[in-house]
């Protein structure tokens, strides 16, 4: 898989250097005088990982004759936040100092770095300690601020080291929280499958081919992941790098996500569990979303897209007001409501365009069907996965009741102009149907037994 990682950086456009593979630690001091040449290095971590991998990152840099200045280490407890203020904190120390940051970070922290970074117009290195997210090769941080997680534009590091040794022996609920990242692929392909048959956004084929080929393998030991094997962890980490980078070549997040992502999204910028010690995780909530997504797809067999009327659908089509309102109904909270206001004004479909729409689905539907079949998973099968390899399944475990999931739904589909398959089955009038079914009896979600084991809401 390597050999994948290496094609990629070609097409990257910030990230030059990725070495992987158990041990590769000892190659940070080389990697960083290779990437900046003759800079002074400032290493950057938290408590948590400058015990896994400090010593060891200090250690190649000075081998390598790196001039290292003074550490800059976050505390350990409570848990790094993502928070802009921890940015502000770590930019204001970087912009005293004449010196590249070096990172050694999962999520959270090298999402910091690499804002603070790119606030400066400086170039970073990432030495990776868990297998817990996509975000190590990708553009853009995420961050919270006044409450809200958002998407800062930010580049991507110049360079990752990622030593499969050190992300195995990270603790399992991050190996746990990577997997829920990745397997959000299986339904988020299909949506982009969706999208190119319905001639709305084409396949970019050599981004596809970076993030899916691979993906059934990286995704098929869960109890190994669990039992914290390094080869199955190996794969699942580059699998999350090459979805990263398949971000950063494609300009966009699309590769690697779907409708399934979306619900993570909604509950991320509502704050779910962004209080939490450990907070919530993204992957975590990820994962949910991909049980929720998978879902959907495992009824559309089962539709009646052929009794769908296009005239009568455009009959009843809403307006740019009506569909305003819509989303100004599900979505309370100002922030949010913008922000889907002004996605879901970008994918509208205006109402003379309305029966060629329609007619344009259901002429595809059929093929629809055949494509998304080979790559999709059913929910139960994502929910097995997901339990094996130690992460959350099911909205409970995250302190998620079944009348919010049902709204999120609803809610998820505003927040995106991201075409996906909640969006054909909004416009062929069939959303609400679909959703209903899963929530009445004999649907996946009426029929799914309530966890009472993996609660991470509320605390024991
Ligand atoms: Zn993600």
């Amino acid at each position: 898989m390597s050999t994948l990682i290496d094609r990629a950086l070609k097409d990257a456009t910030d990230t030059t250097t990725i070495v992987t593979g158990p041990g590769v630690v000892s190659e940070t001091g080389r990697v960083f005088t290779d990437t900046f040449g003759g800079a002074a290095c400032i290493l950057v971590a938290d408590e948590n990982t400058w015990s896994i991998a400090g010593p060891q990152v200090q250690e190649s840099l000075q081998r390598s004759g790196v001039r290292l200045i003074e550490p800059f280490v976050f505390p350990g407890v409570p848990t790094l936040y993502a928070g802009y203020e921890n940015v502000e904190k770590l930019r204001n120390h970087l912009a005293g100092v004449d010196a590249i940051a070096c990172s050694i970070a999962s999520g959270t922290l090298n999402d910091i770095t690499k804002l603070a970074s790119g606030e400066l117009g400086r170039p970073y290195l990432n030495v990776c300690t868990s297998a817990s997210m996509d975000g190590y090769a990708a553009f853009g941080a995420s961050i919270t601020r006044d409450g809200f997680k958002i998407t800062r534009n930010c580049p991507a590091p110049a360079a990752l080291v990622a030593d499969l040794a050190i992300m195995a022996s990270a603790p399992k609920r991050l190996t746990a929280t990577g997997y829920g990242d990745l397997i959000e692929k299986v339904p988020g392909g299909a949506d982009w499958l969706v999208a190119d048959e319905l001639g709305i956004e084409p396949v970019d084929e050599a981004v596809w081919n970076l993030v899916q080929p691979p993906l059934v393998e990286a995704l098929s030991d869960p109890d190994g992941l669990a039992a914290g094997d390094v080869s199955a962890i190996g794969k699942l980490a580059e699998e999350l790098i090459l979805s990263g980078l398949a971000m950063q070549a494609h300009q966009s997040s699309r590769p690697a996500s779907g409708a399934g992502h979306n619900f993570s999204h909604q509950w991320e910028m509502e704050g779910h569990g962004l209080d939490w010690e450990p907070p919530l995780s993204h992957g975590n909530k990820v994962g949910v979303g991909t049980v929720a997504s998978c879902a959907v797809y495992d009824l559309l067999g089962g539709l009646e897209v052929d009794a769908v009327d296009p005239h009568q659908r455009a009959a009843e089509w809403l307006s740019p007001e009506q569909n305003d309102a819509r989303i100004i109904a599900l979505q309370p909270l100002p922030a949010i409501r913008e922000a889907a206001l002004q996605q879901s004004r970008d994918k509208y479909v205006a109402s003379e365009l309305a029966v060629d729409r329609v007619r344009l689905i259901k002429q595809h539907w059929s093929a629809i069907l055949r494509r998304v079949a080979p790559q999709v998973m059913s929910a139960a099968d994502i929910a097995d996965k997901l339990r094996r390899a130690g992460a959350p399944y099911h909205p409970a475990q995250l302190g998620i009741d079944l009348n919010k999931l049902k709204l999120t739904y609803f809610q998820s589909q505003t927040i995106r102009s991201r075409y996906t398959i909640m969006d054909a089955l909004f416009e062929l009038g069939l959303l609400d149907q679909v959703v209903e079914a899963l929530f009445a009896p004999g649907g996946y979600w009426a029929e799914t037994p309530i966890p009472t084991e993996g609660l991470l809401y509320p605390k024991d």
